[in-house]
């Protein structure tokens, strides 16, 4: 039996519908969360991904302000413009768009956002609160996945996760999201031999490599539930023949557009698994919602 296709869409939509229910009832106490976006220079994926964050915000009626450094912005001036966003009554949520151009230390740029403004959660006090188990800001994709885990009633305590991948990002939280919910974790990375003995192991199997198609149905075990993160752009015919080859769909959108977006999951692992998150569609459209979580979250935080 094919597995059970999680709907990130529907279940993204959900946590949007809830954070803008929630923050209509905050504006009747006079509180409504804001949200800074610091874009410095021209990077046209950036530019995208901040659109979609701010007219994210808009939809749910949370204030946003959008900086726009130019490209030449140094270190200094970058972290004068966070240490004023820091202060800002009005701003609850800081988000440094990332990668910031090539001449500015982009560690101390992160270090110098209020940790209690820290709605990427990346900075240092943020994660030693999450391994520490003590409320705090997290970051958003890893949170996603816990949300599409629990709102599709998939049990987590007392499992096997094995997590591909160890990036600040997405692997290590992942990693402990997963242990502080009382999964038993293991994490591999580019020098892990033998992977495959590992992932057919997992009741859950999150893969984040950005590796298309490295998940094939050998390393899968039946019934085992895989989330896949991994988002990367196809051009190459070869690459996109061993992973869609017959499918209708994508071939279409590939001599249109002469790519297709797949994930780190062949799609054979669909004959296997017993549930599965689709590329694209799954995890993807969580990680927007959670930063809208993430911004009301820390808006109720800074006031109690
Ligand atoms: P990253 O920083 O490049 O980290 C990749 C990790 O995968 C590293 O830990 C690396 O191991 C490991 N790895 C690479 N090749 C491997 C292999 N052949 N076998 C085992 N492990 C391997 O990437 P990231 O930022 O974590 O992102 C991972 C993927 O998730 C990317 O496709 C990215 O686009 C996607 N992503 C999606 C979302 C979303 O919203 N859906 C958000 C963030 C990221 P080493 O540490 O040993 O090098």
């Amino acid at each position: 039996m094919p597995a059970k296709i999680l709907n990130g869409t529907a279940i993204g939509a959900e946590i949007r519908n809830e954070v803008a229910a929630e923050v209509k009832t905050l504006a009747a106490k006079g509180w409504r969360p804001g949200l800074a976006v610091v874009l410095a220079g021209h990077n046209p994926a950036s530019e995208i991904y901040v659109r979609s964050k701010v007219k994210a915000c808009e939809e749910l009626g949370i204030f946003s302000l959008k900086l726009t450094p130019p490209e030449s912005v140094t270190t200094q001036e970058l972290l004068h413009t966070i240490a004023e966003l820091n202060v800002r009554e009005d701003v609850d949520g800081i988000l440094v768009q990332l990668p910031l151009p090539s001449q500015v230390d982009s560690k101390a740029v992160l270090l110098a956002v209020s940790p209690d403004k820290d709605v990427d959660g990346f900075h240092p006090v943020n994660v030693g609160r999450l391994s520490t188990q003590r409320p705090g800001l997290f970051p958003c994709t890893p949170s996603g996945v816990i949300e599409i885990l629990q709102r599709s009633q998939i049990p987590i305590a007392g499992k096997h996760a094995v997590v591909l991948g160890r990036s600040d990002i997405v692997g290590k939280p992942m990693a402990m999201l997963l242990l502080n919910r009382d999964a038993t974790v293991t994490v591999c990375h580019s020098k892990t031999p033998n992977i495959k003995e590992v992932t057919r192991q997992a009741d859950i199997l999150v893969a984040a490599i950005g590796r298309p198609g490295f998940v094939t149905r050998d390393m899968v075990k039946p019934g085992a539930t895989v989330i896949d993160v991994g988002t990367s752009r196809i051009t190459d015919r070869g690459e996109f023949n061993r992973l869609f080859a017959g499918n209708a769909k994508r071939e279409q959108q590939f001599a249109e557009k002469g790519s297709t977006v797949a994930g780190d999951v062949h799609p054979e692992v669909e004959q296997v698994a017993g549930a599965l998150t689709p590329v694209p569609g799954g995890v993807g459209p969580l990680t927007i919602a959670m930063l809208m979580a993430n911004t009301l979250r820390a808006c109720k935080m800074r006031r109690g």
